[in-house]
């Protein structure tokens, strides 16, 4: 029931239609206010809140340092606990591991607690290729799942829509998946989320096995841990017989220590709330009390491609908290769809790429020019990644995987600057025959004050021209005045 990121156009190609979307842009600025408001006022509270950010920075590097040796160390607290640990290599490896726990209980259904990795891996349409339905419980997930739709925002997927909307699909869906709608359903918030509330009660009751993801797994004790807001992930967590975690190996923190500093950066960030209404944690089976049965699909998935780049490998760090999507000006005004994956924002147009490489998927390959490197996100990420420089050095691995062929015309022209810089005598001449065409072009147009601009150049430099003005050239260089007024050097 839920649509699929596959065979999305590059990013432009994208951004261009949702920019002429006004509703989309509409509850998107709403939205995203609201939250940065939200978000500024908790995390002004916080006197060390900087303090805090480099504390989470560097536990989380420290622990990538000898992620290794976290993880046999959680694999072996998981299993002394009573779970069943698996290891993926990719989502296919991960997909099918659920799906066979899924079908040796005999189901045809599983209820999900909200997982960026399950997403990620495309679970829930690889269940259903299997005849298994995996029904969303978190309130936006369900919305995004019965509108037939993609998430739009790592915390808020369903970002893009208004309470309107949402009334409308639950009007229209709801029957086809489960317990009808309410009659008579407006689009009150309270009357929504008891819509909801009731639709999904039933299938909590009904289900044999839960999944989901885990925000943080603690290696010392085999403890895996879920923060959300609703008490659905709750419900997921404790009611089935079986539940089976799909976990990305860099979620793995050392010790119980360790949470303390992300479980307070995480909500002021993410919800802009002081403290998660829900916080789970489980380790392993308690007999009598909860599932029976737990899996753990330990899932690499590119992450230790990703672990393998110098720059980017600082992406692992990141918590999904979703701060840099709220402060993005261009996902503020593309929304989430634009960037063809559940990693939206400035830490998709980072993460994607390192999970899945550069120079084969054009994209892949748009993502790291998504972004005007202003920097809003490295300021407000709880885990400072330095999400800029990421994106520029992305760049240049996205050129160097485009190298051979005919040279562009880019970088033709590099290479001509870089041979006349080289050379004293070789600027010279270019500056003579740049200050002769500054004559020529100068007199095409003029700006205020008198300087000379090209609006307009044709052929390759139009693709530039087309969105700036390019100053004329100056009808004497630096160096010719200088020679020409006999200054000498130490002079001003
Ligand atoms: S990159 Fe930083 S701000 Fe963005 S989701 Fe991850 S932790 Fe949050």
């Amino acid at each position: 029931m839920t649509g699929t990121f596959v065979g999305m156009p590059a990013f432009p190609t994208a951004a261009r239609e949702a920019l002429g979307n006004d509703q989309l842009r509409r509850n998107l600025a709403h939205a995203t206010g609201t939250i940065r408001a939200k978000r500024a006022a908790v995390v002004g509270e916080v006197a060390d809140w900087e303090e805090m950010r480099d504390a989470g920075a560097a536990l989380k590097d420290r622990v990538l340092l000898d992620l290794d040796e976290h993880l046999v160390r959680l694999e072996e607290s998981l299993t002394a606990g009573g779970a069943v640990v698996h290891w993926a290599r990719d989502a296919d490896e991960a997909c099918r591991i659920v799906a066979d726990v899924a079908k040796a209980h005999g189901v045809d259904e599983v209820v999900k607690v909200k997982s960026m990795a399950t997403q990620e891996i495309g679970l829930n349409e690889a269940l259903a290729a299997e005849g298994i339905a995996a029904w969303e419980t978190d309130l936006a997930e369900l919305i995004v799942q019965l509108g037939d739709d993609l998430p739009s925002h790592i915390l808020v997927p369903a970002i893009h829509r208004n309470r309107a909307e949402i009334r409308d699909i639950f009007v229209r869906e709801m029957g086809s998946a489960g317990r009808p709608a309410p009659a008579g359903l407006t689009d009150d918030p309270a009357r929504l989320a008891e819509a909801a509330r009731l639709h999904l009660r039933e299938k909590f009751l009904r289900a044999k096995v839960g999944v989901s993801g885990a925000n943080f797994a603690v290696a010392d004790s085999g403890t895996l841990v879920v923060v959300e807001s609703e008490g659905n992930g709750r419900m997921c967590l404790t009611l089935p017989e079986v539940l089976v975690s799909v976990v990305g190996i860099e979620k793995v923190v050392p010790t119980w220590a360790d949470l303390d500093v992300f479980l307070q950066l995480l909500p002021r960030s993410s919800t802009g709330e002081r403290m998660n209404p829900y916080t789970s944690t489980w380790s392993g089976v308690t007999p009598g009390d909860g599932p029976q049965e737990v899996h753990v699909v330990l899932l690499d998935a590119g992450r230790t491609r990703v672990l393998a780049d110098e720059v980017g490998r600082q992406a692992l760090r990141c918590i999904r908290c979703s701060a840099c999507l709220n402060v993005c000006p261009v996902y503020e005004r593309t929304g989430g769809h634009a960037y063809g994956s559940v990693y939206p924002g400035p830490i998709g147009a980072i993460l994607n790429p390192l999970l899945r490489g550069v120079g084969h998927d054009e994209q892949l390959d748009s993502l790291p020019y998504a972004s005007s490197l202003c920097g809003a996100c490295y300021e407000v990420c709880p885990v400072k990644i330095d999400i800029p420089s990421v994106l520029v050095d992305l760049r240049a691995q996205v050129v160097d995987a485009h190298r051979g062929g005919l040279p562009k015309p880019e970088a033709v022209a590099m290479r001509g600057a870089a041979w006349t810089l080289t050379r004293s005598g070789r600027l010279r001449l270019a500056e003579r025959a740049a200050g002769l065409a500054g004559r020529v072009l100068g007199r095409r147009a003029t700006l205020p004050g008198g300087r000379g601009a090209v609006r307009r150049l044709p052929g390759p430099g139009a693709a530039w021209t087309g969105a700036r003005d390019l100053p004329a050239p100056p009808r004497e260089s630096f160096r010719a005045w200088w020679r020409r007024t006999g200054r000498t050097e130490g002079e001003q």
